[in-house]
């Protein structure tokens, strides 16, 4: 299979100029790269597994000396577990030309499920709070948006401080479409870092995300749910205020609330 790439540029009132490159050799090193990482990731989850229960099954109280010891392994092993998993997520993600199963993903339903998240991570730290100013549903696949949406809330909780507070919100914008947001009032993002921060692994402060338990993959897994979804990610920041994200979807995405009719007796 050849694969071009086409570009149709005007270059004078009447002429346009058609520049078409064989693009195969770039696809083909593009798909080496992508199946080389599902391979690795997917070697690396049965070894892990074993070591990750052994770890779990061993007793602090046998060697109380090692106690500490046992406590860190045990917190790297689950780490790596979570990089490798969201490694396969992000490998099948970008396998993924569109998604087949676009279901009904019930808003009202997902936020609620999203605030309990946020509280359980929160611990009562955070004061959280949800508006959901939009009745539409979205079309979509429920587990990837879920997955997405979860992300930019555990960002929002881990990257702020004790006392702040997180709103997360589903509301109309002017042009007919919906926008989902996380609003955190946390550390906030330099200017410079924004337009990488979707990069897989990269981190304003590494410390703070190994800290928090991160992965450096979340805000990848978000932009590339997003794009299945013809949608795409704002950010907003201040340095010490905090962040907003969003995600914006077309009108096209949205569904009209379901009807609920009562049965005849
Ligand atoms: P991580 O697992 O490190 O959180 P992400 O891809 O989810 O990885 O995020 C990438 C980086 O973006 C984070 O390491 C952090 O520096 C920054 N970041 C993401 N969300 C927020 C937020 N709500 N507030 C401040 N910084 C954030």
């Amino acid at each position: 299979m050849i694969r071009l790439s086409f570009r149709l540029i005007p270059y004078s009132h009447e002429h346009m100029l058609l520049v078409v490159r064989d693009v195969t050799p770039l696809a083909r090193l593009e798909q080496v790269r992508r199946d080389f990482v599902a391979n690795v990731s997917h070697e690396l989850r049965t070894p892990l597994t074993v070591l990750h229960g052994y770890l779990e099954m061993l007793e602090p109280e046998v060697m109380p000396q090692l106690a500490p010891i046992l406590a860190d392994l045990r917190g790297q092993s689950r780490r790596m577990t979570q990089i490798v998993e969201d490694l396969l997520t992000l490998s099948r993600l970008e396998a993924q030309q569109q998604i087949n199963d676009a279901e009904r993903v019930s808003m009202r339903a997902l936020l609620s499920t999203l605030k309990r998240e946020a509280d359980g991570l929160s611990q009562g730290r955070h004061h959280v709070d949800i508006v959901l100013g939009c009745d539409n549903d979205l079309r979509g696949s429920t587990d990837y948006l879920h997955s997405a949406f979860s992300n930019l809330v555990s960002n929002a909780v881990r990257y702020t401080p004790e006392g702040g507070r997180i709103q997360i919100s589903w509301q109309a914008t002017t042009n007919g479409g919906a926008r989902f947001g996380v609003a955190d009032t946390g550390y906030g993002i330099p200017a410079e870092h924004l337009p990488r921060i979707t990069e897989r692994f990269y981190r304003v402060s590494t410390s703070r995300s190994r800290e928090s338990g991160g992965t450096g993959l979340g805000l990848s897994i978000v932009k590339h749910v997003l794009q299945l979804h013809q949608a795409r990610l704002e950010i907003e920041s201040e340095l010490g205020v905090g962040s907003t994200f969003s995600c914006v979807f077309a009108r096209e995405r949205l569904l009209a609330p379901e009807v609920v009719t009562e049965e005849a007796p």
